[in-house]
């Protein structure tokens, strides 16, 4: 006897088991991970998601309180599995799985530990999305977007770290409060390493084209009278302030993946500082990466903007450079 369902619907033989054409994997279900599911999910982005983690309990609660948001949603799959065979054809893989940083750690510090965790992932990523792109959210970012590249054996256009995305967003935010504006109205950089040693771009601070260093020639200095060096202070140290407060950051990185996801799956071509493989810019000679303002589309990075810096600042991104590949020529078996 007929079913219900085969009642209900005329064949028309076409078959309804299509690919995905936008398909995003997210690796690690933590806090960051959910963040930027939700994130991605509300923007529309993608008519698959595929979460993986190791935890198979908190995958299929996560899995499953996603799908009970179907009606809300324009994502008509939502997939969960510690098998990577589900996350096929993936257009985009945002890695957040590892270990997370603790009240008071540096970001340095969680490297070999998650370095072993990217030697299970990476290769599993790769083998089921041959030709997706990878953002690298785990800390310390810069390094494991380095150990991604070198893991994964894709050109360097295909894996980008979400670097100073993040920082610049906070940058902007906190700019933008001392003038009584919207954040977007205040553009403005951080670029180098996420965190410690970010550098602040404050010669190219503008509203509308007006550079605020046209009139404070020393903002952000140390002989700066109105102290804005301070406010990248704060960038440095909200991290630290956020965990320290609720344990972990979570909405603002998931935002700003989400907002990195647009720009690749709609090939956007919007420039964002994401972390890239910087050898010969700035006079850096090694293979590290850090966060220069780059163009995103559907093949990944498709340019990097030639940003005028001034010494000092190059200087500081040399310094970073030197930083990262110091722990970075330790790492074994990549
Ligand atoms: P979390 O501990 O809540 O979640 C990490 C998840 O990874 C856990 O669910 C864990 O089970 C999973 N995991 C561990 N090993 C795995 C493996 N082999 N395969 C798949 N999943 C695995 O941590 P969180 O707060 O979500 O943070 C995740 C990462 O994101 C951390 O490294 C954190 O420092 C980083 N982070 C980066 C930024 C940024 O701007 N780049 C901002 C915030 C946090």
């Amino acid at each position: 006897m007929a079913t219900v369902q085969e009642k209900l619907f005329t064949c028309t033989g076409a078959d309804k088991n299509v690919l995905p054409r936008n398909k995003i994997t997210i690796v690690g279900v933590g806090q960051v991970g959910m963040a930027c599911a939700t994130s991605v999910l509300q923007k529309e982005l993608t008519d698959e998601l595929a979460l993986v983690d190791i935890l198979e309990d908190k995958l299929k609660g996560e899995m499953m309180d996603l799908q009970h948001g179907s009606l809300f949603l324009k994502t008509p799959k939502i997939v969960a599995s510690k098998d990577y065979s589900v996350t096929a054809n993936s257009r985009l893989v945002v890695i957040t799985g590892g270990v997370r940083q603790q009240e008071g750690e540096s970001r340095l510090n969680l490297v070999q530990r998650n370095v072993e965790v990217f030697k299970f992932i990476v290769p599993q990523v790769v083998k089921y999305s041959p030709d997706c792109i990878i953002l690298v959210v785990s800390n310390p970012v810069d390094i494991m977007t380095y150990v991604t590249w070198k893991l994964s054996g894709l050109p360097r256009s295909r894996v980008i770290g979400s670097g100073t995305n993040l920082d610049s967003a906070r940058f902007r935010y906190l700019i933008a409060e001392k003038l009584g504006i919207h954040t977007s109205s205040c553009h403005a950089y951080v670029l180098g390493e996420h965190g410690d040693s970010s550098v602040p771009v404050w010669s190219g601070v503008n509203v509308a084209g007006v550079s605020l260093k046209s009139f404070n020639p020393d903002i952000g200095t140390d002989k700066d009278p109105e102290n804005w060096k301070a406010v990248h202070k704060q960038v440095v140290d909200s991290a630290y302030e956020v965990i320290k407060c609720k344990g972990y950051t979570n909405w603002a990185i998931g935002m700003s993946v989400a907002d990195l996801a647009e720009s690749i799956t709609k090939n956007l071509g919007r420039v964002h500082p994401v972390s890239t493989m910087v050898k010969g810019f700035y006079g850096i000679d090694n293979e590290v990466f850090l966060s220069l303002p780059c163009v995103l589309g559907s093949n990944g990075l498709i340019d990097v903007v030639n940003q005028k810096l001034q010494d000092a600042e190059a200087a500081q991104l040399k310094s970073s450079a030197d930083t990262l590949w110091n722990i970075q020529k330790d790492l074994q078996n990549l």
